[in-house]
């Protein structure tokens, strides 16, 4: 379990100006009051808050969001009440965990009418203050990440709940790596069979293909460098979720699917993403079609970046994404990375942009349950 001042080591990394107080004061409140509370894995209940706490320093979240991360399950599951919470760390804390409890009482994939009431629910806890979403999905992540704990009935209806409800939440927010970890631990609990099939297939053509995925790299990379930019290119296998949705849109065979690893290439500028596109597209035959500028045209949750597939040596196909790494935090963090919510920043978090996005996606959300991939 993570020590005290491990965290505020973590927090002060990123945020020298973070009050120690603040997160010293939250991480005893917590661990008191959870005491001797044990998870279902038969951890001490605390390790819980502190790894949503971990989870939401990857993203470098304000002092008052760890916090609230800590002390999230407080007035739920032990005797702290809000008054308390208020009186000891400010209502605007007081009121994140607040409207965090609210949301845990919610039950959000039924087939009744309740469903819609209970979104309406959601939406309204999240409005208050965006930072209860980012807290309730570090808080599905972990609990995701534990599932294996859980009784299998319990197991499918969580997993239900963060593929229908969270998962696209968070793609909504443009919290790309979220949306993916929390759809495959998803995928894997309600179609365990699907999932093993494709990850298998995805780790044998990782070891099968590694000589030309590092082939790959060193010469973009060289030819990159030769025309004078300083780019950084990598590989990446693609998530088994998408490959299921994908093998389901063009109804193919998982043989028949050749693009499971895509490359990315991020570089100091925006004038460098156009220079390295010119590069790529001289040296190598371009798959027509495939070509989108979302640098130009940036996709609804702020995604930038510019795709293109090019034919490899073998003829095989490759994805590109050209980015900067500003462009690339935003499009694994999204919402996170936008500085409103970071130290220093202007207290306004109510009047973000984003905000109405997640207001636009749940006014919007299906009742009916989304369709999910069928099984190979
Ligand atoms: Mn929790």
């Amino acid at each position: 379990m993570m020590r005290q001042y491990e965290l505020v080591e973590r927090v002060q990394a990123y945020n020298p100006n973070a009050d120690e107080n603040l997160l010293n004061r939250a991480y005893v409140y917590a661990m008191q009051k959870h005491g001797t509370q044990k998870r279902a894995s038969g951890d001490p209940y605390f390790a819980h808050p502190l790894e949503v706490a971990a989870i939401l320093t990857d993203l470098k979240l304000d002092d008052a969001t760890i916090a609230v991360a800590l002390l999230h399950d407080t007035i739920e599951d032990t005797d702290a009440t809000r008054a308390e919470i208020d009186q000891l760390f400010g209502s605007e804390i007081g009121e994140i965990v607040d409207g965090l409890t609210k949301i845990e009482r919610l039950q959000l994939v039924t087939r009744e009418e309740a469903q819609a009431e209970n979104l309406r629910k959601l939406l309204l806890a999240i409005s208050a203050d965006i930072r209860v979403l980012l807290v309730k999905l570090a808080d599905r992540l972990h609990n995701m990440r534990t599932l294996d704990f859980m009784p299998p009935e319990k197991q499918m209806r969580i997993a239900e709940e963060t593929m229908d409800i969270y998962a696209p939440l968070a793609g909504r927010m443009g919290m790309q790596d979220m949306r993916s970890e929390l759809e495959n631990l998803a995928f894997k609990t309600l179609q365990p069979d699907h999932y093993k099939a494709i990850t298998d297939r995805l780790s044998e053509m990782q070891a099968e293909f590694k000589e030309t995925i590092d082939g790959i790299t060193v010469e973009l990379g060289k030819k990159l460098k030769h025309e004078g930019i300083d780019a950084r290119v990598s590989s990446r296998v693609k998530s088994a979720w998408s490959i299921a949705t994908k093998i389901d849109r063009k109804q193919i065979a998982l043989e028949q699917l050749s693009d499971m690893i895509g490359f990315r290439i991020i570089v100091p500028t925006l004038s460098d993403c156009y220079r390295a596109l010119g590069i790529v597209h001289t040296n190598w035959k371009v798959v027509p079609g495939r070509f989108k500028d979302y640098i130009s045209v940036p996709k609804h949750n702020d995604y930038r970046s510019i795709h293109t597939t090019i034919v490899g040596l073998g003829r095989q196909r490759i994805e590109l994404q050209i980015r900067t790494e500003e462009m690339h935090k935003i499009a694994e963090y999204g919402i996170a990375a936008h500085a409103a919510y970071k130290e220093g920043a202007t207290g306004d978090l109510h009047k973000l942009a984003d905000e109405s996005q997640a207001k636009a996606w749940l006014s919007s959300a299906s009742l009916c349950r989304s369709p999910v991939a069928p099984s190979l």
